[in-house]
Protein backbone atom coordinates (compact mmCIF):
# COMPACT_ATOMS: atom_id res chain seq x y z
CA UNK A 1 0.00 0.00 0.00
CA UNK A 2 1.65 3.51 -0.49
CA UNK A 3 1.93 5.79 2.34
CA UNK A 4 -0.48 8.23 2.91
CA UNK A 5 1.38 10.35 2.82
CA UNK A 6 3.92 10.19 0.02
CA UNK A 7 6.08 12.77 -0.79
CA UNK A 8 7.23 13.06 -5.04
CA UNK A 9 9.15 15.07 -6.90
CA UNK A 10 8.12 17.93 -8.70
CA UNK A 11 7.83 17.82 -12.48
CA UNK A 12 8.97 20.53 -14.50
CA UNK A 13 5.39 20.51 -15.94
CA UNK A 14 1.77 19.23 -14.84
CA UNK A 15 -1.31 18.82 -16.64
CA UNK A 16 -3.25 20.27 -13.79
CA UNK A 17 -2.29 21.50 -10.57
CA UNK A 18 -3.52 21.56 -7.52
CA UNK A 19 -2.76 23.98 -4.70
CA UNK A 20 -3.76 22.47 -1.04
CA UNK A 21 -3.98 18.67 -0.87
CA UNK A 22 -6.82 18.44 2.27
CA UNK A 23 -10.42 16.54 1.25
CA UNK A 24 -10.78 18.81 -1.76
CA UNK A 25 -7.73 19.00 -3.47
CA UNK A 26 -7.43 15.19 -2.58
CA UNK A 27 -11.10 14.39 -4.26
CA UNK A 28 -9.27 16.68 -7.48
CA UNK A 29 -6.81 14.75 -7.86
CA UNK A 30 -8.51 11.20 -7.05
CA UNK A 31 -11.21 12.08 -9.90
CA UNK A 32 -8.55 13.06 -12.18
CA UNK A 33 -6.58 10.41 -12.30
CA UNK A 34 -9.67 8.24 -12.01
CA UNK A 35 -11.17 9.67 -15.18
CA UNK A 36 -8.48 10.00 -17.28
CA UNK A 37 -5.09 7.80 -16.27
CA UNK A 38 -3.52 10.01 -18.60
CA UNK A 39 -3.53 13.52 -17.24
CA UNK A 40 -0.65 14.55 -15.19
CA UNK A 41 -1.82 15.95 -11.70
CA UNK A 42 0.66 17.53 -9.28
CA UNK A 43 -1.05 18.57 -5.76
CA UNK A 44 1.48 21.08 -3.47
CA UNK A 45 0.65 20.52 0.20
CA UNK A 46 2.73 22.49 2.03
CA UNK A 47 1.70 20.22 4.96
CA UNK A 48 1.76 16.39 4.87
CA UNK A 49 0.93 16.39 8.11
CA UNK A 50 -2.19 18.80 7.98
CA UNK A 51 -1.92 20.36 11.79
CA UNK A 52 -3.91 23.71 10.55
CA UNK A 53 -5.93 22.02 7.60
CA UNK A 54 -9.38 22.08 8.52
CA UNK A 55 -10.08 18.53 7.55
CA UNK A 56 -8.73 16.71 10.32
CA UNK A 57 -10.60 19.48 12.29
CA UNK A 58 -14.41 18.87 11.23
CA UNK A 59 -17.22 17.22 13.39
CA UNK A 60 -17.71 14.79 10.28
CA UNK A 61 -21.13 15.27 9.95
CA UNK A 62 -22.55 14.56 6.39
CA UNK A 63 -26.69 15.32 5.66
CA UNK A 64 -28.79 15.99 2.51
CA UNK A 65 -30.88 18.42 4.73
CA UNK A 66 -30.58 21.52 2.67
CA UNK A 67 -32.58 23.93 0.30
CA UNK A 68 -30.38 24.13 -2.87
CA UNK A 69 -30.84 21.81 -5.26
CA UNK A 70 -26.83 21.90 -5.75
CA UNK A 71 -26.28 21.00 -2.45
CA UNK A 72 -28.74 18.21 -1.92
CA UNK A 73 -27.49 16.84 -5.42
CA UNK A 74 -23.66 17.05 -3.72
CA UNK A 75 -25.02 15.19 -0.38
CA UNK A 76 -26.89 12.22 -2.23
CA UNK A 77 -23.97 11.46 -4.23
CA UNK A 78 -21.26 12.08 -1.43
CA UNK A 79 -23.27 10.04 0.88
CA UNK A 80 -23.07 7.32 -1.21
CA UNK A 81 -19.44 7.47 -1.93
CA UNK A 82 -18.87 7.63 2.03
CA UNK A 83 -21.24 4.60 2.66
CA UNK A 84 -19.14 2.50 -0.03
CA UNK A 85 -15.83 4.38 0.93
CA UNK A 86 -13.85 1.50 2.77
CA UNK A 87 -14.17 -0.29 -0.29
CA UNK A 88 -14.10 2.30 -3.17
CA UNK A 89 -10.75 3.81 -1.82
CA UNK A 90 -8.95 0.64 -1.33
CA UNK A 91 -5.48 0.64 -2.29
CA UNK A 92 -3.84 -2.74 -2.58
CA UNK A 93 -7.17 -4.70 -1.37
CA UNK A 94 -6.86 -2.91 2.07
CA UNK A 95 -10.11 -1.18 2.95
CA UNK A 96 -10.05 2.68 3.50
CA UNK A 97 -12.25 2.85 6.83
CA UNK A 98 -13.29 5.67 8.27
CA UNK A 99 -15.95 5.19 10.60
CA UNK A 100 -19.33 5.99 8.68
CA UNK A 101 -21.69 5.63 10.95
CA UNK A 102 -25.48 6.21 9.23
CA UNK A 103 -26.82 7.49 12.82
CA UNK A 104 -29.15 10.37 11.50
CA UNK A 105 -29.63 14.23 11.22
CA UNK A 106 -32.28 16.01 12.90
CA UNK A 107 -32.83 19.58 12.32
CA UNK A 108 -35.27 21.42 14.92
CA UNK A 109 -36.80 24.76 14.50
CA UNK A 110 -38.80 26.90 16.49
CA UNK A 111 -42.60 28.03 15.15
CA UNK A 112 -41.55 30.57 13.19
CA UNK A 113 -39.25 28.80 10.94
CA UNK A 114 -41.50 25.75 10.06
CA UNK A 115 -42.86 27.51 7.07
CA UNK A 116 -38.70 27.31 5.94
CA UNK A 117 -38.34 23.99 7.16
CA UNK A 118 -41.44 22.51 5.32
CA UNK A 119 -40.48 24.10 1.75
CA UNK A 120 -37.39 22.42 2.43
CA UNK A 121 -38.31 19.23 3.43
CA UNK A 122 -40.32 19.45 0.44
CA UNK A 123 -37.66 20.53 -1.88
CA UNK A 124 -35.85 17.21 -0.08
CA UNK A 125 -38.34 14.75 -0.83
CA UNK A 126 -38.69 15.77 -4.40
CA UNK A 127 -35.67 15.07 -4.68
CA UNK A 128 -35.86 11.85 -3.23
CA UNK A 129 -34.41 12.17 -0.34
CA UNK A 130 -35.43 10.06 2.78
CA UNK A 131 -36.92 12.38 5.09
CA UNK A 132 -39.36 12.39 7.87
CA UNK A 133 -41.48 15.52 9.20
CA UNK A 134 -42.13 15.54 12.92
CA UNK A 135 -44.02 17.57 15.08
CA UNK A 136 -43.27 18.46 18.79
CA UNK A 137 -44.84 15.24 20.05
CA UNK A 138 -42.86 13.35 17.41
CA UNK A 139 -39.69 14.75 18.63
CA UNK A 140 -40.71 14.21 21.86
CA UNK A 141 -41.27 10.11 20.92
CA UNK A 142 -38.23 9.76 19.86
CA UNK A 143 -36.19 11.46 22.18
CA UNK A 144 -37.90 11.71 25.25
CA UNK A 145 -34.89 13.50 26.96
CA UNK A 146 -34.82 16.46 24.65
CA UNK A 147 -36.92 19.70 25.81
CA UNK A 148 -39.56 20.32 23.10
CA UNK A 149 -41.41 23.07 24.32
CA UNK A 150 -40.21 25.92 22.23
CA UNK A 151 -40.08 23.85 18.95
CA UNK A 152 -42.31 24.02 16.36
CA UNK A 153 -41.09 21.18 13.83
CA UNK A 154 -38.30 18.95 12.84
CA UNK A 155 -37.40 16.81 10.35
CA UNK A 156 -35.33 13.81 10.54
CA UNK A 157 -32.95 12.37 8.23
CA UNK A 158 -32.43 8.70 8.87
CA UNK A 159 -29.57 7.63 6.52
CA UNK A 160 -27.22 10.69 7.07
CA UNK A 161 -24.92 10.48 9.44
CA UNK A 162 -21.06 11.25 10.70
CA UNK A 163 -17.31 9.86 9.62
CA UNK A 164 -14.03 10.56 10.65
CA UNK A 165 -12.81 13.17 8.59
CA UNK A 166 -8.78 12.55 9.07
CA UNK A 167 -9.61 8.80 7.71
CA UNK A 168 -11.53 10.13 4.87
CA UNK A 169 -8.86 12.05 3.97
CA UNK A 170 -6.10 9.75 4.12
CA UNK A 171 -8.05 7.47 2.06
CA UNK A 172 -8.83 10.01 -1.03
CA UNK A 173 -5.24 10.91 -0.62
CA UNK A 174 -3.89 7.34 -0.71
CA UNK A 175 -6.07 6.37 -3.34
CA UNK A 176 -5.22 9.49 -5.63
CA UNK A 177 -1.73 8.31 -5.13
CA UNK A 178 -2.14 4.61 -5.74
CA UNK A 179 -3.86 6.21 -9.25
CA UNK A 180 -0.94 8.52 -10.12
CA UNK A 181 -1.46 11.72 -8.47
CA UNK A 182 2.24 13.38 -7.34
CA UNK A 183 1.81 14.63 -3.85
CA UNK A 184 4.83 17.47 -3.16
CA UNK A 185 5.30 18.76 0.25
CA UNK A 186 5.77 22.27 -0.73
CA UNK A 187 4.05 25.71 -0.64
CA UNK A 188 3.13 27.82 -3.42
CA UNK A 189 4.69 31.09 -2.54
CA UNK A 190 3.65 33.26 -6.16
CA UNK A 191 1.79 32.54 -9.64
CA UNK A 192 3.18 33.63 -12.51
CA UNK A 193 0.41 35.67 -14.59
CA UNK A 194 0.13 35.94 -18.46
CA UNK A 195 -2.77 38.01 -19.78
CA UNK A 196 -6.22 35.66 -18.76
CA UNK A 197 -3.88 32.61 -18.39
CA UNK A 198 -1.70 31.66 -15.33
CA UNK A 199 1.22 29.45 -16.43
CA UNK A 200 3.14 28.97 -13.03
CA UNK A 201 3.90 28.65 -9.82
CA UNK A 202 7.08 29.65 -7.72
CA UNK A 203 7.02 27.35 -4.75
CA UNK A 204 8.36 28.47 -1.42
CA UNK A 205 11.68 26.00 -1.79
CA UNK A 206 12.67 27.79 -5.14
CA UNK A 207 11.32 25.32 -7.52
CA UNK A 208 9.13 26.45 -10.18
CA UNK A 209 6.59 24.43 -11.90
CA UNK A 210 4.43 25.36 -15.02
CA UNK A 211 0.59 23.92 -15.95
CA UNK A 212 -1.85 24.04 -17.89
CA UNK A 213 -4.73 23.96 -15.85
CA UNK A 214 -4.83 25.15 -11.88
CA UNK A 215 -7.25 24.48 -8.98
CA UNK A 216 -7.16 26.54 -5.95
CA UNK A 217 -7.89 23.91 -2.97
CA UNK A 218 -6.50 26.03 -0.26
CA UNK A 219 -9.54 26.50 1.98
CA UNK A 220 -9.30 28.78 4.33
CA UNK A 221 -6.18 30.10 2.90
CA UNK A 222 -7.46 30.14 -0.64
CA UNK A 223 -8.16 34.30 -0.36
CA UNK A 224 -4.56 34.18 -0.17
CA UNK A 225 -3.69 32.41 -3.26
CA UNK A 226 -5.92 34.31 -5.34
CA UNK A 227 -4.50 37.75 -4.18
CA UNK A 228 -1.05 36.05 -5.80
CA UNK A 229 -2.87 36.66 -9.08
CA UNK A 230 -4.87 40.08 -8.30
CA UNK A 231 -7.90 38.58 -7.74
CA UNK A 232 -9.78 39.31 -4.63
CA UNK A 233 -12.31 36.99 -3.36
CA UNK A 234 -15.58 37.18 -0.49
CA UNK A 235 -13.84 33.87 1.41
CA UNK A 236 -12.23 34.37 4.74
CA UNK A 237 -10.74 32.54 7.75
CA UNK A 238 -13.49 31.75 10.28
CA UNK A 239 -12.40 30.15 13.23
CA UNK A 240 -14.90 27.68 14.99
CA UNK A 241 -14.73 25.46 18.00
CA UNK A 242 -15.25 21.93 18.08
CA UNK A 243 -15.56 21.06 21.84
CA UNK A 244 -15.83 17.50 23.16
CA UNK A 245 -17.92 17.23 26.33
CA UNK A 246 -19.86 14.57 28.98
CA UNK A 247 -23.33 14.90 30.62
CA UNK A 248 -23.66 14.17 33.91
CA UNK A 249 -26.50 11.29 32.95
CA UNK A 250 -26.44 9.34 30.02
CA UNK A 251 -29.13 10.68 27.34
CA UNK A 252 -30.84 8.08 24.54
CA UNK A 253 -29.18 7.45 21.19
CA UNK A 254 -28.99 10.95 19.42
CA UNK A 255 -28.43 11.38 15.27
CA UNK A 256 -26.72 14.49 14.64
CA UNK A 257 -28.44 17.77 15.48
CA UNK A 258 -28.72 21.29 14.42
CA UNK A 259 -30.89 24.10 15.60
CA UNK A 260 -31.37 27.82 13.74
CA UNK A 261 -29.31 29.05 16.64
CA UNK A 262 -26.24 26.60 15.17
CA UNK A 263 -26.29 24.52 17.78
CA UNK A 264 -25.10 21.66 16.28
CA UNK A 265 -23.49 18.27 17.90
CA UNK A 266 -23.61 14.40 17.90
CA UNK A 267 -22.47 11.43 19.69
CA UNK A 268 -18.79 10.64 20.55
CA UNK A 269 -17.86 7.83 22.44
CA UNK A 270 -18.98 8.58 25.97
CA UNK A 271 -19.70 11.66 25.31
CA UNK A 272 -20.60 14.37 22.25
CA UNK A 273 -18.88 16.56 19.96
CA UNK A 274 -19.60 20.08 18.49
CA UNK A 275 -20.40 23.60 19.46
CA UNK A 276 -21.77 26.85 17.95
CA UNK A 277 -20.28 28.10 14.86
CA UNK A 278 -21.17 31.90 14.61
CA UNK A 279 -20.61 34.53 12.03
CA UNK A 280 -19.95 37.15 14.26
CA UNK A 281 -16.17 35.89 14.70
CA UNK A 282 -13.74 38.23 13.69
CA UNK A 283 -12.30 37.12 10.05
CA UNK A 284 -8.74 36.10 10.10
CA UNK A 285 -6.24 32.92 10.78
CA UNK A 286 -6.39 32.23 14.41
CA UNK A 287 -5.96 28.96 16.21
CA UNK A 288 -6.21 30.95 19.44
CA UNK A 289 -8.88 29.33 21.94
CA UNK A 290 -11.19 31.09 24.13
CA UNK A 291 -12.12 28.73 26.91
CA UNK A 292 -15.01 30.93 28.23
CA UNK A 293 -16.88 30.28 24.80
CA UNK A 294 -18.32 26.92 25.90
CA UNK A 295 -19.19 27.96 29.14
CA UNK A 296 -21.11 31.47 27.82
CA UNK A 297 -22.48 29.92 24.48
CA UNK A 298 -22.37 26.55 23.95
CA UNK A 299 -23.44 25.13 27.46
CA UNK A 300 -26.94 27.00 27.87
CA UNK A 301 -27.69 26.23 24.63
CA UNK A 302 -26.86 22.46 25.58
CA UNK A 303 -28.63 22.61 28.75
CA UNK A 304 -31.84 23.99 27.40
CA UNK A 305 -32.05 21.18 24.98
CA UNK A 306 -31.08 18.66 27.48
CA UNK A 307 -31.55 18.31 31.54
CA UNK A 308 -28.57 15.91 31.10
CA UNK A 309 -25.75 18.71 29.87
CA UNK A 310 -26.74 20.86 33.05
CA UNK A 311 -23.95 19.81 34.80
CA UNK A 312 -21.85 18.60 31.74
CA UNK A 313 -17.99 19.13 31.65
CA UNK A 314 -15.88 20.29 28.00
CA UNK A 315 -13.24 17.89 28.03
CA UNK A 316 -11.33 19.63 25.17
CA UNK A 317 -11.68 22.54 22.78
CA UNK A 318 -10.25 22.16 19.46
CA UNK A 319 -9.95 25.26 16.89
CA UNK A 320 -10.77 25.07 13.75
CA UNK A 321 -11.22 27.34 10.24
CA UNK A 322 -14.32 27.41 7.79
CA UNK A 323 -13.48 28.77 4.55
CA UNK A 324 -16.35 31.11 4.90
CA UNK A 325 -17.61 32.69 1.36
CA UNK A 326 -18.98 35.45 3.04
CA UNK A 327 -21.13 36.14 0.20
CA UNK A 328 -23.38 33.49 0.82
CA UNK A 329 -21.99 30.67 2.53
CA UNK A 330 -21.66 28.48 -0.51
CA UNK A 331 -18.47 27.10 -2.49
CA UNK A 332 -17.29 29.21 -5.47
CA UNK A 333 -16.06 26.55 -7.89
CA UNK A 334 -14.83 26.74 -11.48
CA UNK A 335 -12.70 29.96 -13.57
CA UNK A 336 -12.08 32.96 -11.40
CA UNK A 337 -12.75 36.42 -13.03
CA UNK A 338 -11.23 36.92 -16.74
CA UNK A 339 -8.64 33.72 -15.74
CA UNK A 340 -9.56 31.07 -18.03
CA UNK A 341 -7.66 27.97 -16.63
CA UNK A 342 -7.56 29.23 -12.59
CA UNK A 343 -10.35 27.30 -11.18
CA UNK A 344 -11.08 27.94 -7.15
CA UNK A 345 -12.67 25.13 -5.28
CA UNK A 346 -13.07 26.61 -2.13
CA UNK A 347 -15.65 28.59 0.34
CA UNK A 348 -17.37 25.59 1.67
CA UNK A 349 -18.33 27.60 4.78
CA UNK A 350 -18.59 24.48 6.70
CA UNK A 351 -20.02 21.79 4.20
CA UNK A 352 -16.48 21.41 2.35
CA UNK A 353 -15.94 17.65 4.06
CA UNK A 354 -19.40 16.46 3.17
CA UNK A 355 -19.14 17.75 -0.59
CA UNK A 356 -15.65 16.48 -1.22
CA UNK A 357 -16.23 13.63 -3.70
CA UNK A 358 -19.25 15.14 -5.51
CA UNK A 359 -17.02 18.79 -5.74
CA UNK A 360 -14.21 16.19 -6.53
CA UNK A 361 -16.19 14.80 -9.29
CA UNK A 362 -17.49 18.07 -10.92
CA UNK A 363 -14.00 19.66 -11.02
CA UNK A 364 -12.33 16.75 -12.61
CA UNK A 365 -15.42 17.03 -15.06
CA UNK A 366 -14.98 20.52 -15.88
CA UNK A 367 -11.09 20.53 -16.29
CA UNK A 368 -12.06 17.08 -18.53
CA UNK A 369 -14.14 17.87 -20.38
CA UNK A 370 -15.03 22.01 -20.10
CA UNK A 371 -18.52 21.30 -18.82
CA UNK A 372 -20.45 19.13 -15.58
CA UNK A 373 -21.86 15.85 -16.94
CA UNK A 374 -23.58 14.80 -13.66
CA UNK A 375 -24.33 17.36 -11.36
CA UNK A 376 -24.87 20.87 -12.44
CA UNK A 377 -23.47 23.53 -10.18
CA UNK A 378 -22.89 26.32 -12.57
CA UNK A 379 -25.26 28.37 -10.63
CA UNK A 380 -21.89 27.94 -8.19
CA UNK A 381 -19.53 29.78 -10.03
CA UNK A 382 -17.97 32.83 -9.99
CA UNK A 383 -20.56 35.23 -12.12
CA UNK A 384 -22.20 35.24 -9.06
CA UNK A 385 -19.49 36.77 -7.38
CA UNK A 386 -18.71 39.00 -9.89
CA UNK A 387 -22.15 40.37 -10.25
CA UNK A 388 -22.81 40.77 -6.59
CA UNK A 389 -25.46 38.03 -6.33
CA UNK A 390 -25.69 35.55 -3.55
CA UNK A 391 -27.21 32.42 -3.74
CA UNK A 392 -27.51 31.55 -0.18
CA UNK A 393 -29.06 28.23 1.98
CA UNK A 394 -32.15 28.81 3.29
CA UNK A 395 -32.70 28.24 6.75
CA UNK A 396 -30.38 25.95 9.09
CA UNK A 397 -26.88 26.36 7.78
C1 LIG B 1 -14.54 22.87 13.57
C2 LIG B 1 -14.97 22.53 12.20
C3 LIG B 1 -16.03 21.64 12.00
C4 LIG B 1 -16.42 21.30 10.70
N1 LIG B 1 -17.41 20.38 10.54
C5 LIG B 1 -17.75 19.97 9.30
C6 LIG B 1 -18.73 18.97 9.12
O1 LIG B 1 -19.30 18.46 10.09
N2 LIG B 1 -19.03 18.58 7.86
C7 LIG B 1 -18.42 19.14 6.76
O2 LIG B 1 -18.74 18.76 5.63
N3 LIG B 1 -17.49 20.10 6.91
C8 LIG B 1 -17.14 20.53 8.15
N4 LIG B 1 -16.19 21.51 8.31
C9 LIG B 1 -15.66 22.16 7.10
C10 LIG B 1 -14.58 21.30 6.47
O3 LIG B 1 -13.60 20.98 7.41
C11 LIG B 1 -13.95 22.09 5.30
O4 LIG B 1 -14.94 22.67 4.50
C12 LIG B 1 -13.08 21.15 4.45
O5 LIG B 1 -12.25 20.38 5.27
C13 LIG B 1 -12.29 21.96 3.48
O6 LIG B 1 -11.32 21.11 2.89
P1 LIG B 1 -10.11 21.75 2.10
O7 LIG B 1 -9.34 20.64 1.53
O8 LIG B 1 -10.63 22.80 1.18
O9 LIG B 1 -9.31 22.55 3.23
P2 LIG B 1 -8.09 22.06 4.14
O10 LIG B 1 -8.34 20.75 4.75
O11 LIG B 1 -7.77 23.21 5.06
O12 LIG B 1 -6.93 21.88 3.10
C14 LIG B 1 -6.33 23.00 2.47
C15 LIG B 1 -4.87 22.73 2.41
O13 LIG B 1 -4.24 23.74 1.63
C16 LIG B 1 -2.93 23.88 2.10
N5 LIG B 1 -2.41 25.15 1.60
C17 LIG B 1 -2.90 26.38 1.83
N6 LIG B 1 -2.21 27.30 1.17
C18 LIG B 1 -1.23 26.64 0.50
C19 LIG B 1 -0.20 27.05 -0.36
N7 LIG B 1 0.00 28.34 -0.67
N8 LIG B 1 0.63 26.10 -0.89
C20 LIG B 1 0.44 24.78 -0.58
N9 LIG B 1 -0.53 24.35 0.23
C21 LIG B 1 -1.36 25.27 0.77
C22 LIG B 1 -3.07 23.80 3.60
O14 LIG B 1 -1.86 23.41 4.23
C23 LIG B 1 -4.19 22.77 3.77
O15 LIG B 1 -3.67 21.48 4.07
C24 LIG B 1 -15.77 21.88 9.57
C25 LIG B 1 -14.71 22.76 9.78
C26 LIG B 1 -14.31 23.08 11.06
C27 LIG B 1 -13.16 24.03 11.25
Amino acid sequence: MPDPVAVQDLPAHTDVLVIGGGAIGAAVAYHLRLADPGVAVTVVERDPTYELASTPRASGGVRRLFSLPENIALSQYSIDVFADFARLMAVDGEPAEIGWKRNGYLFIVPPESVGMLRENFETQEALGCHVVWLDPDGVKDRFPSMYTGDLGGAVLSPDDGWLDPHAVLMGLRAKAVSLGARFVADEVVALDRQGAAVTGAHLASGRVVTFDQVVVAAGAWADQVCAMVDVATPITALRRFEHFFVPQDPIEPLPYLKDTQRLAFRPEGRGYSGGVPTLAEPRGVNFAIDHRYFEDVVWPALAHRFPQFERTKCLSTLPGLYDQNDLDGNVIIGPVADLGNFHLLAGFSGHGLMHAPGCGRAMAELLLTGGYRTIDLSRFGWQRVADGTPLPERGII
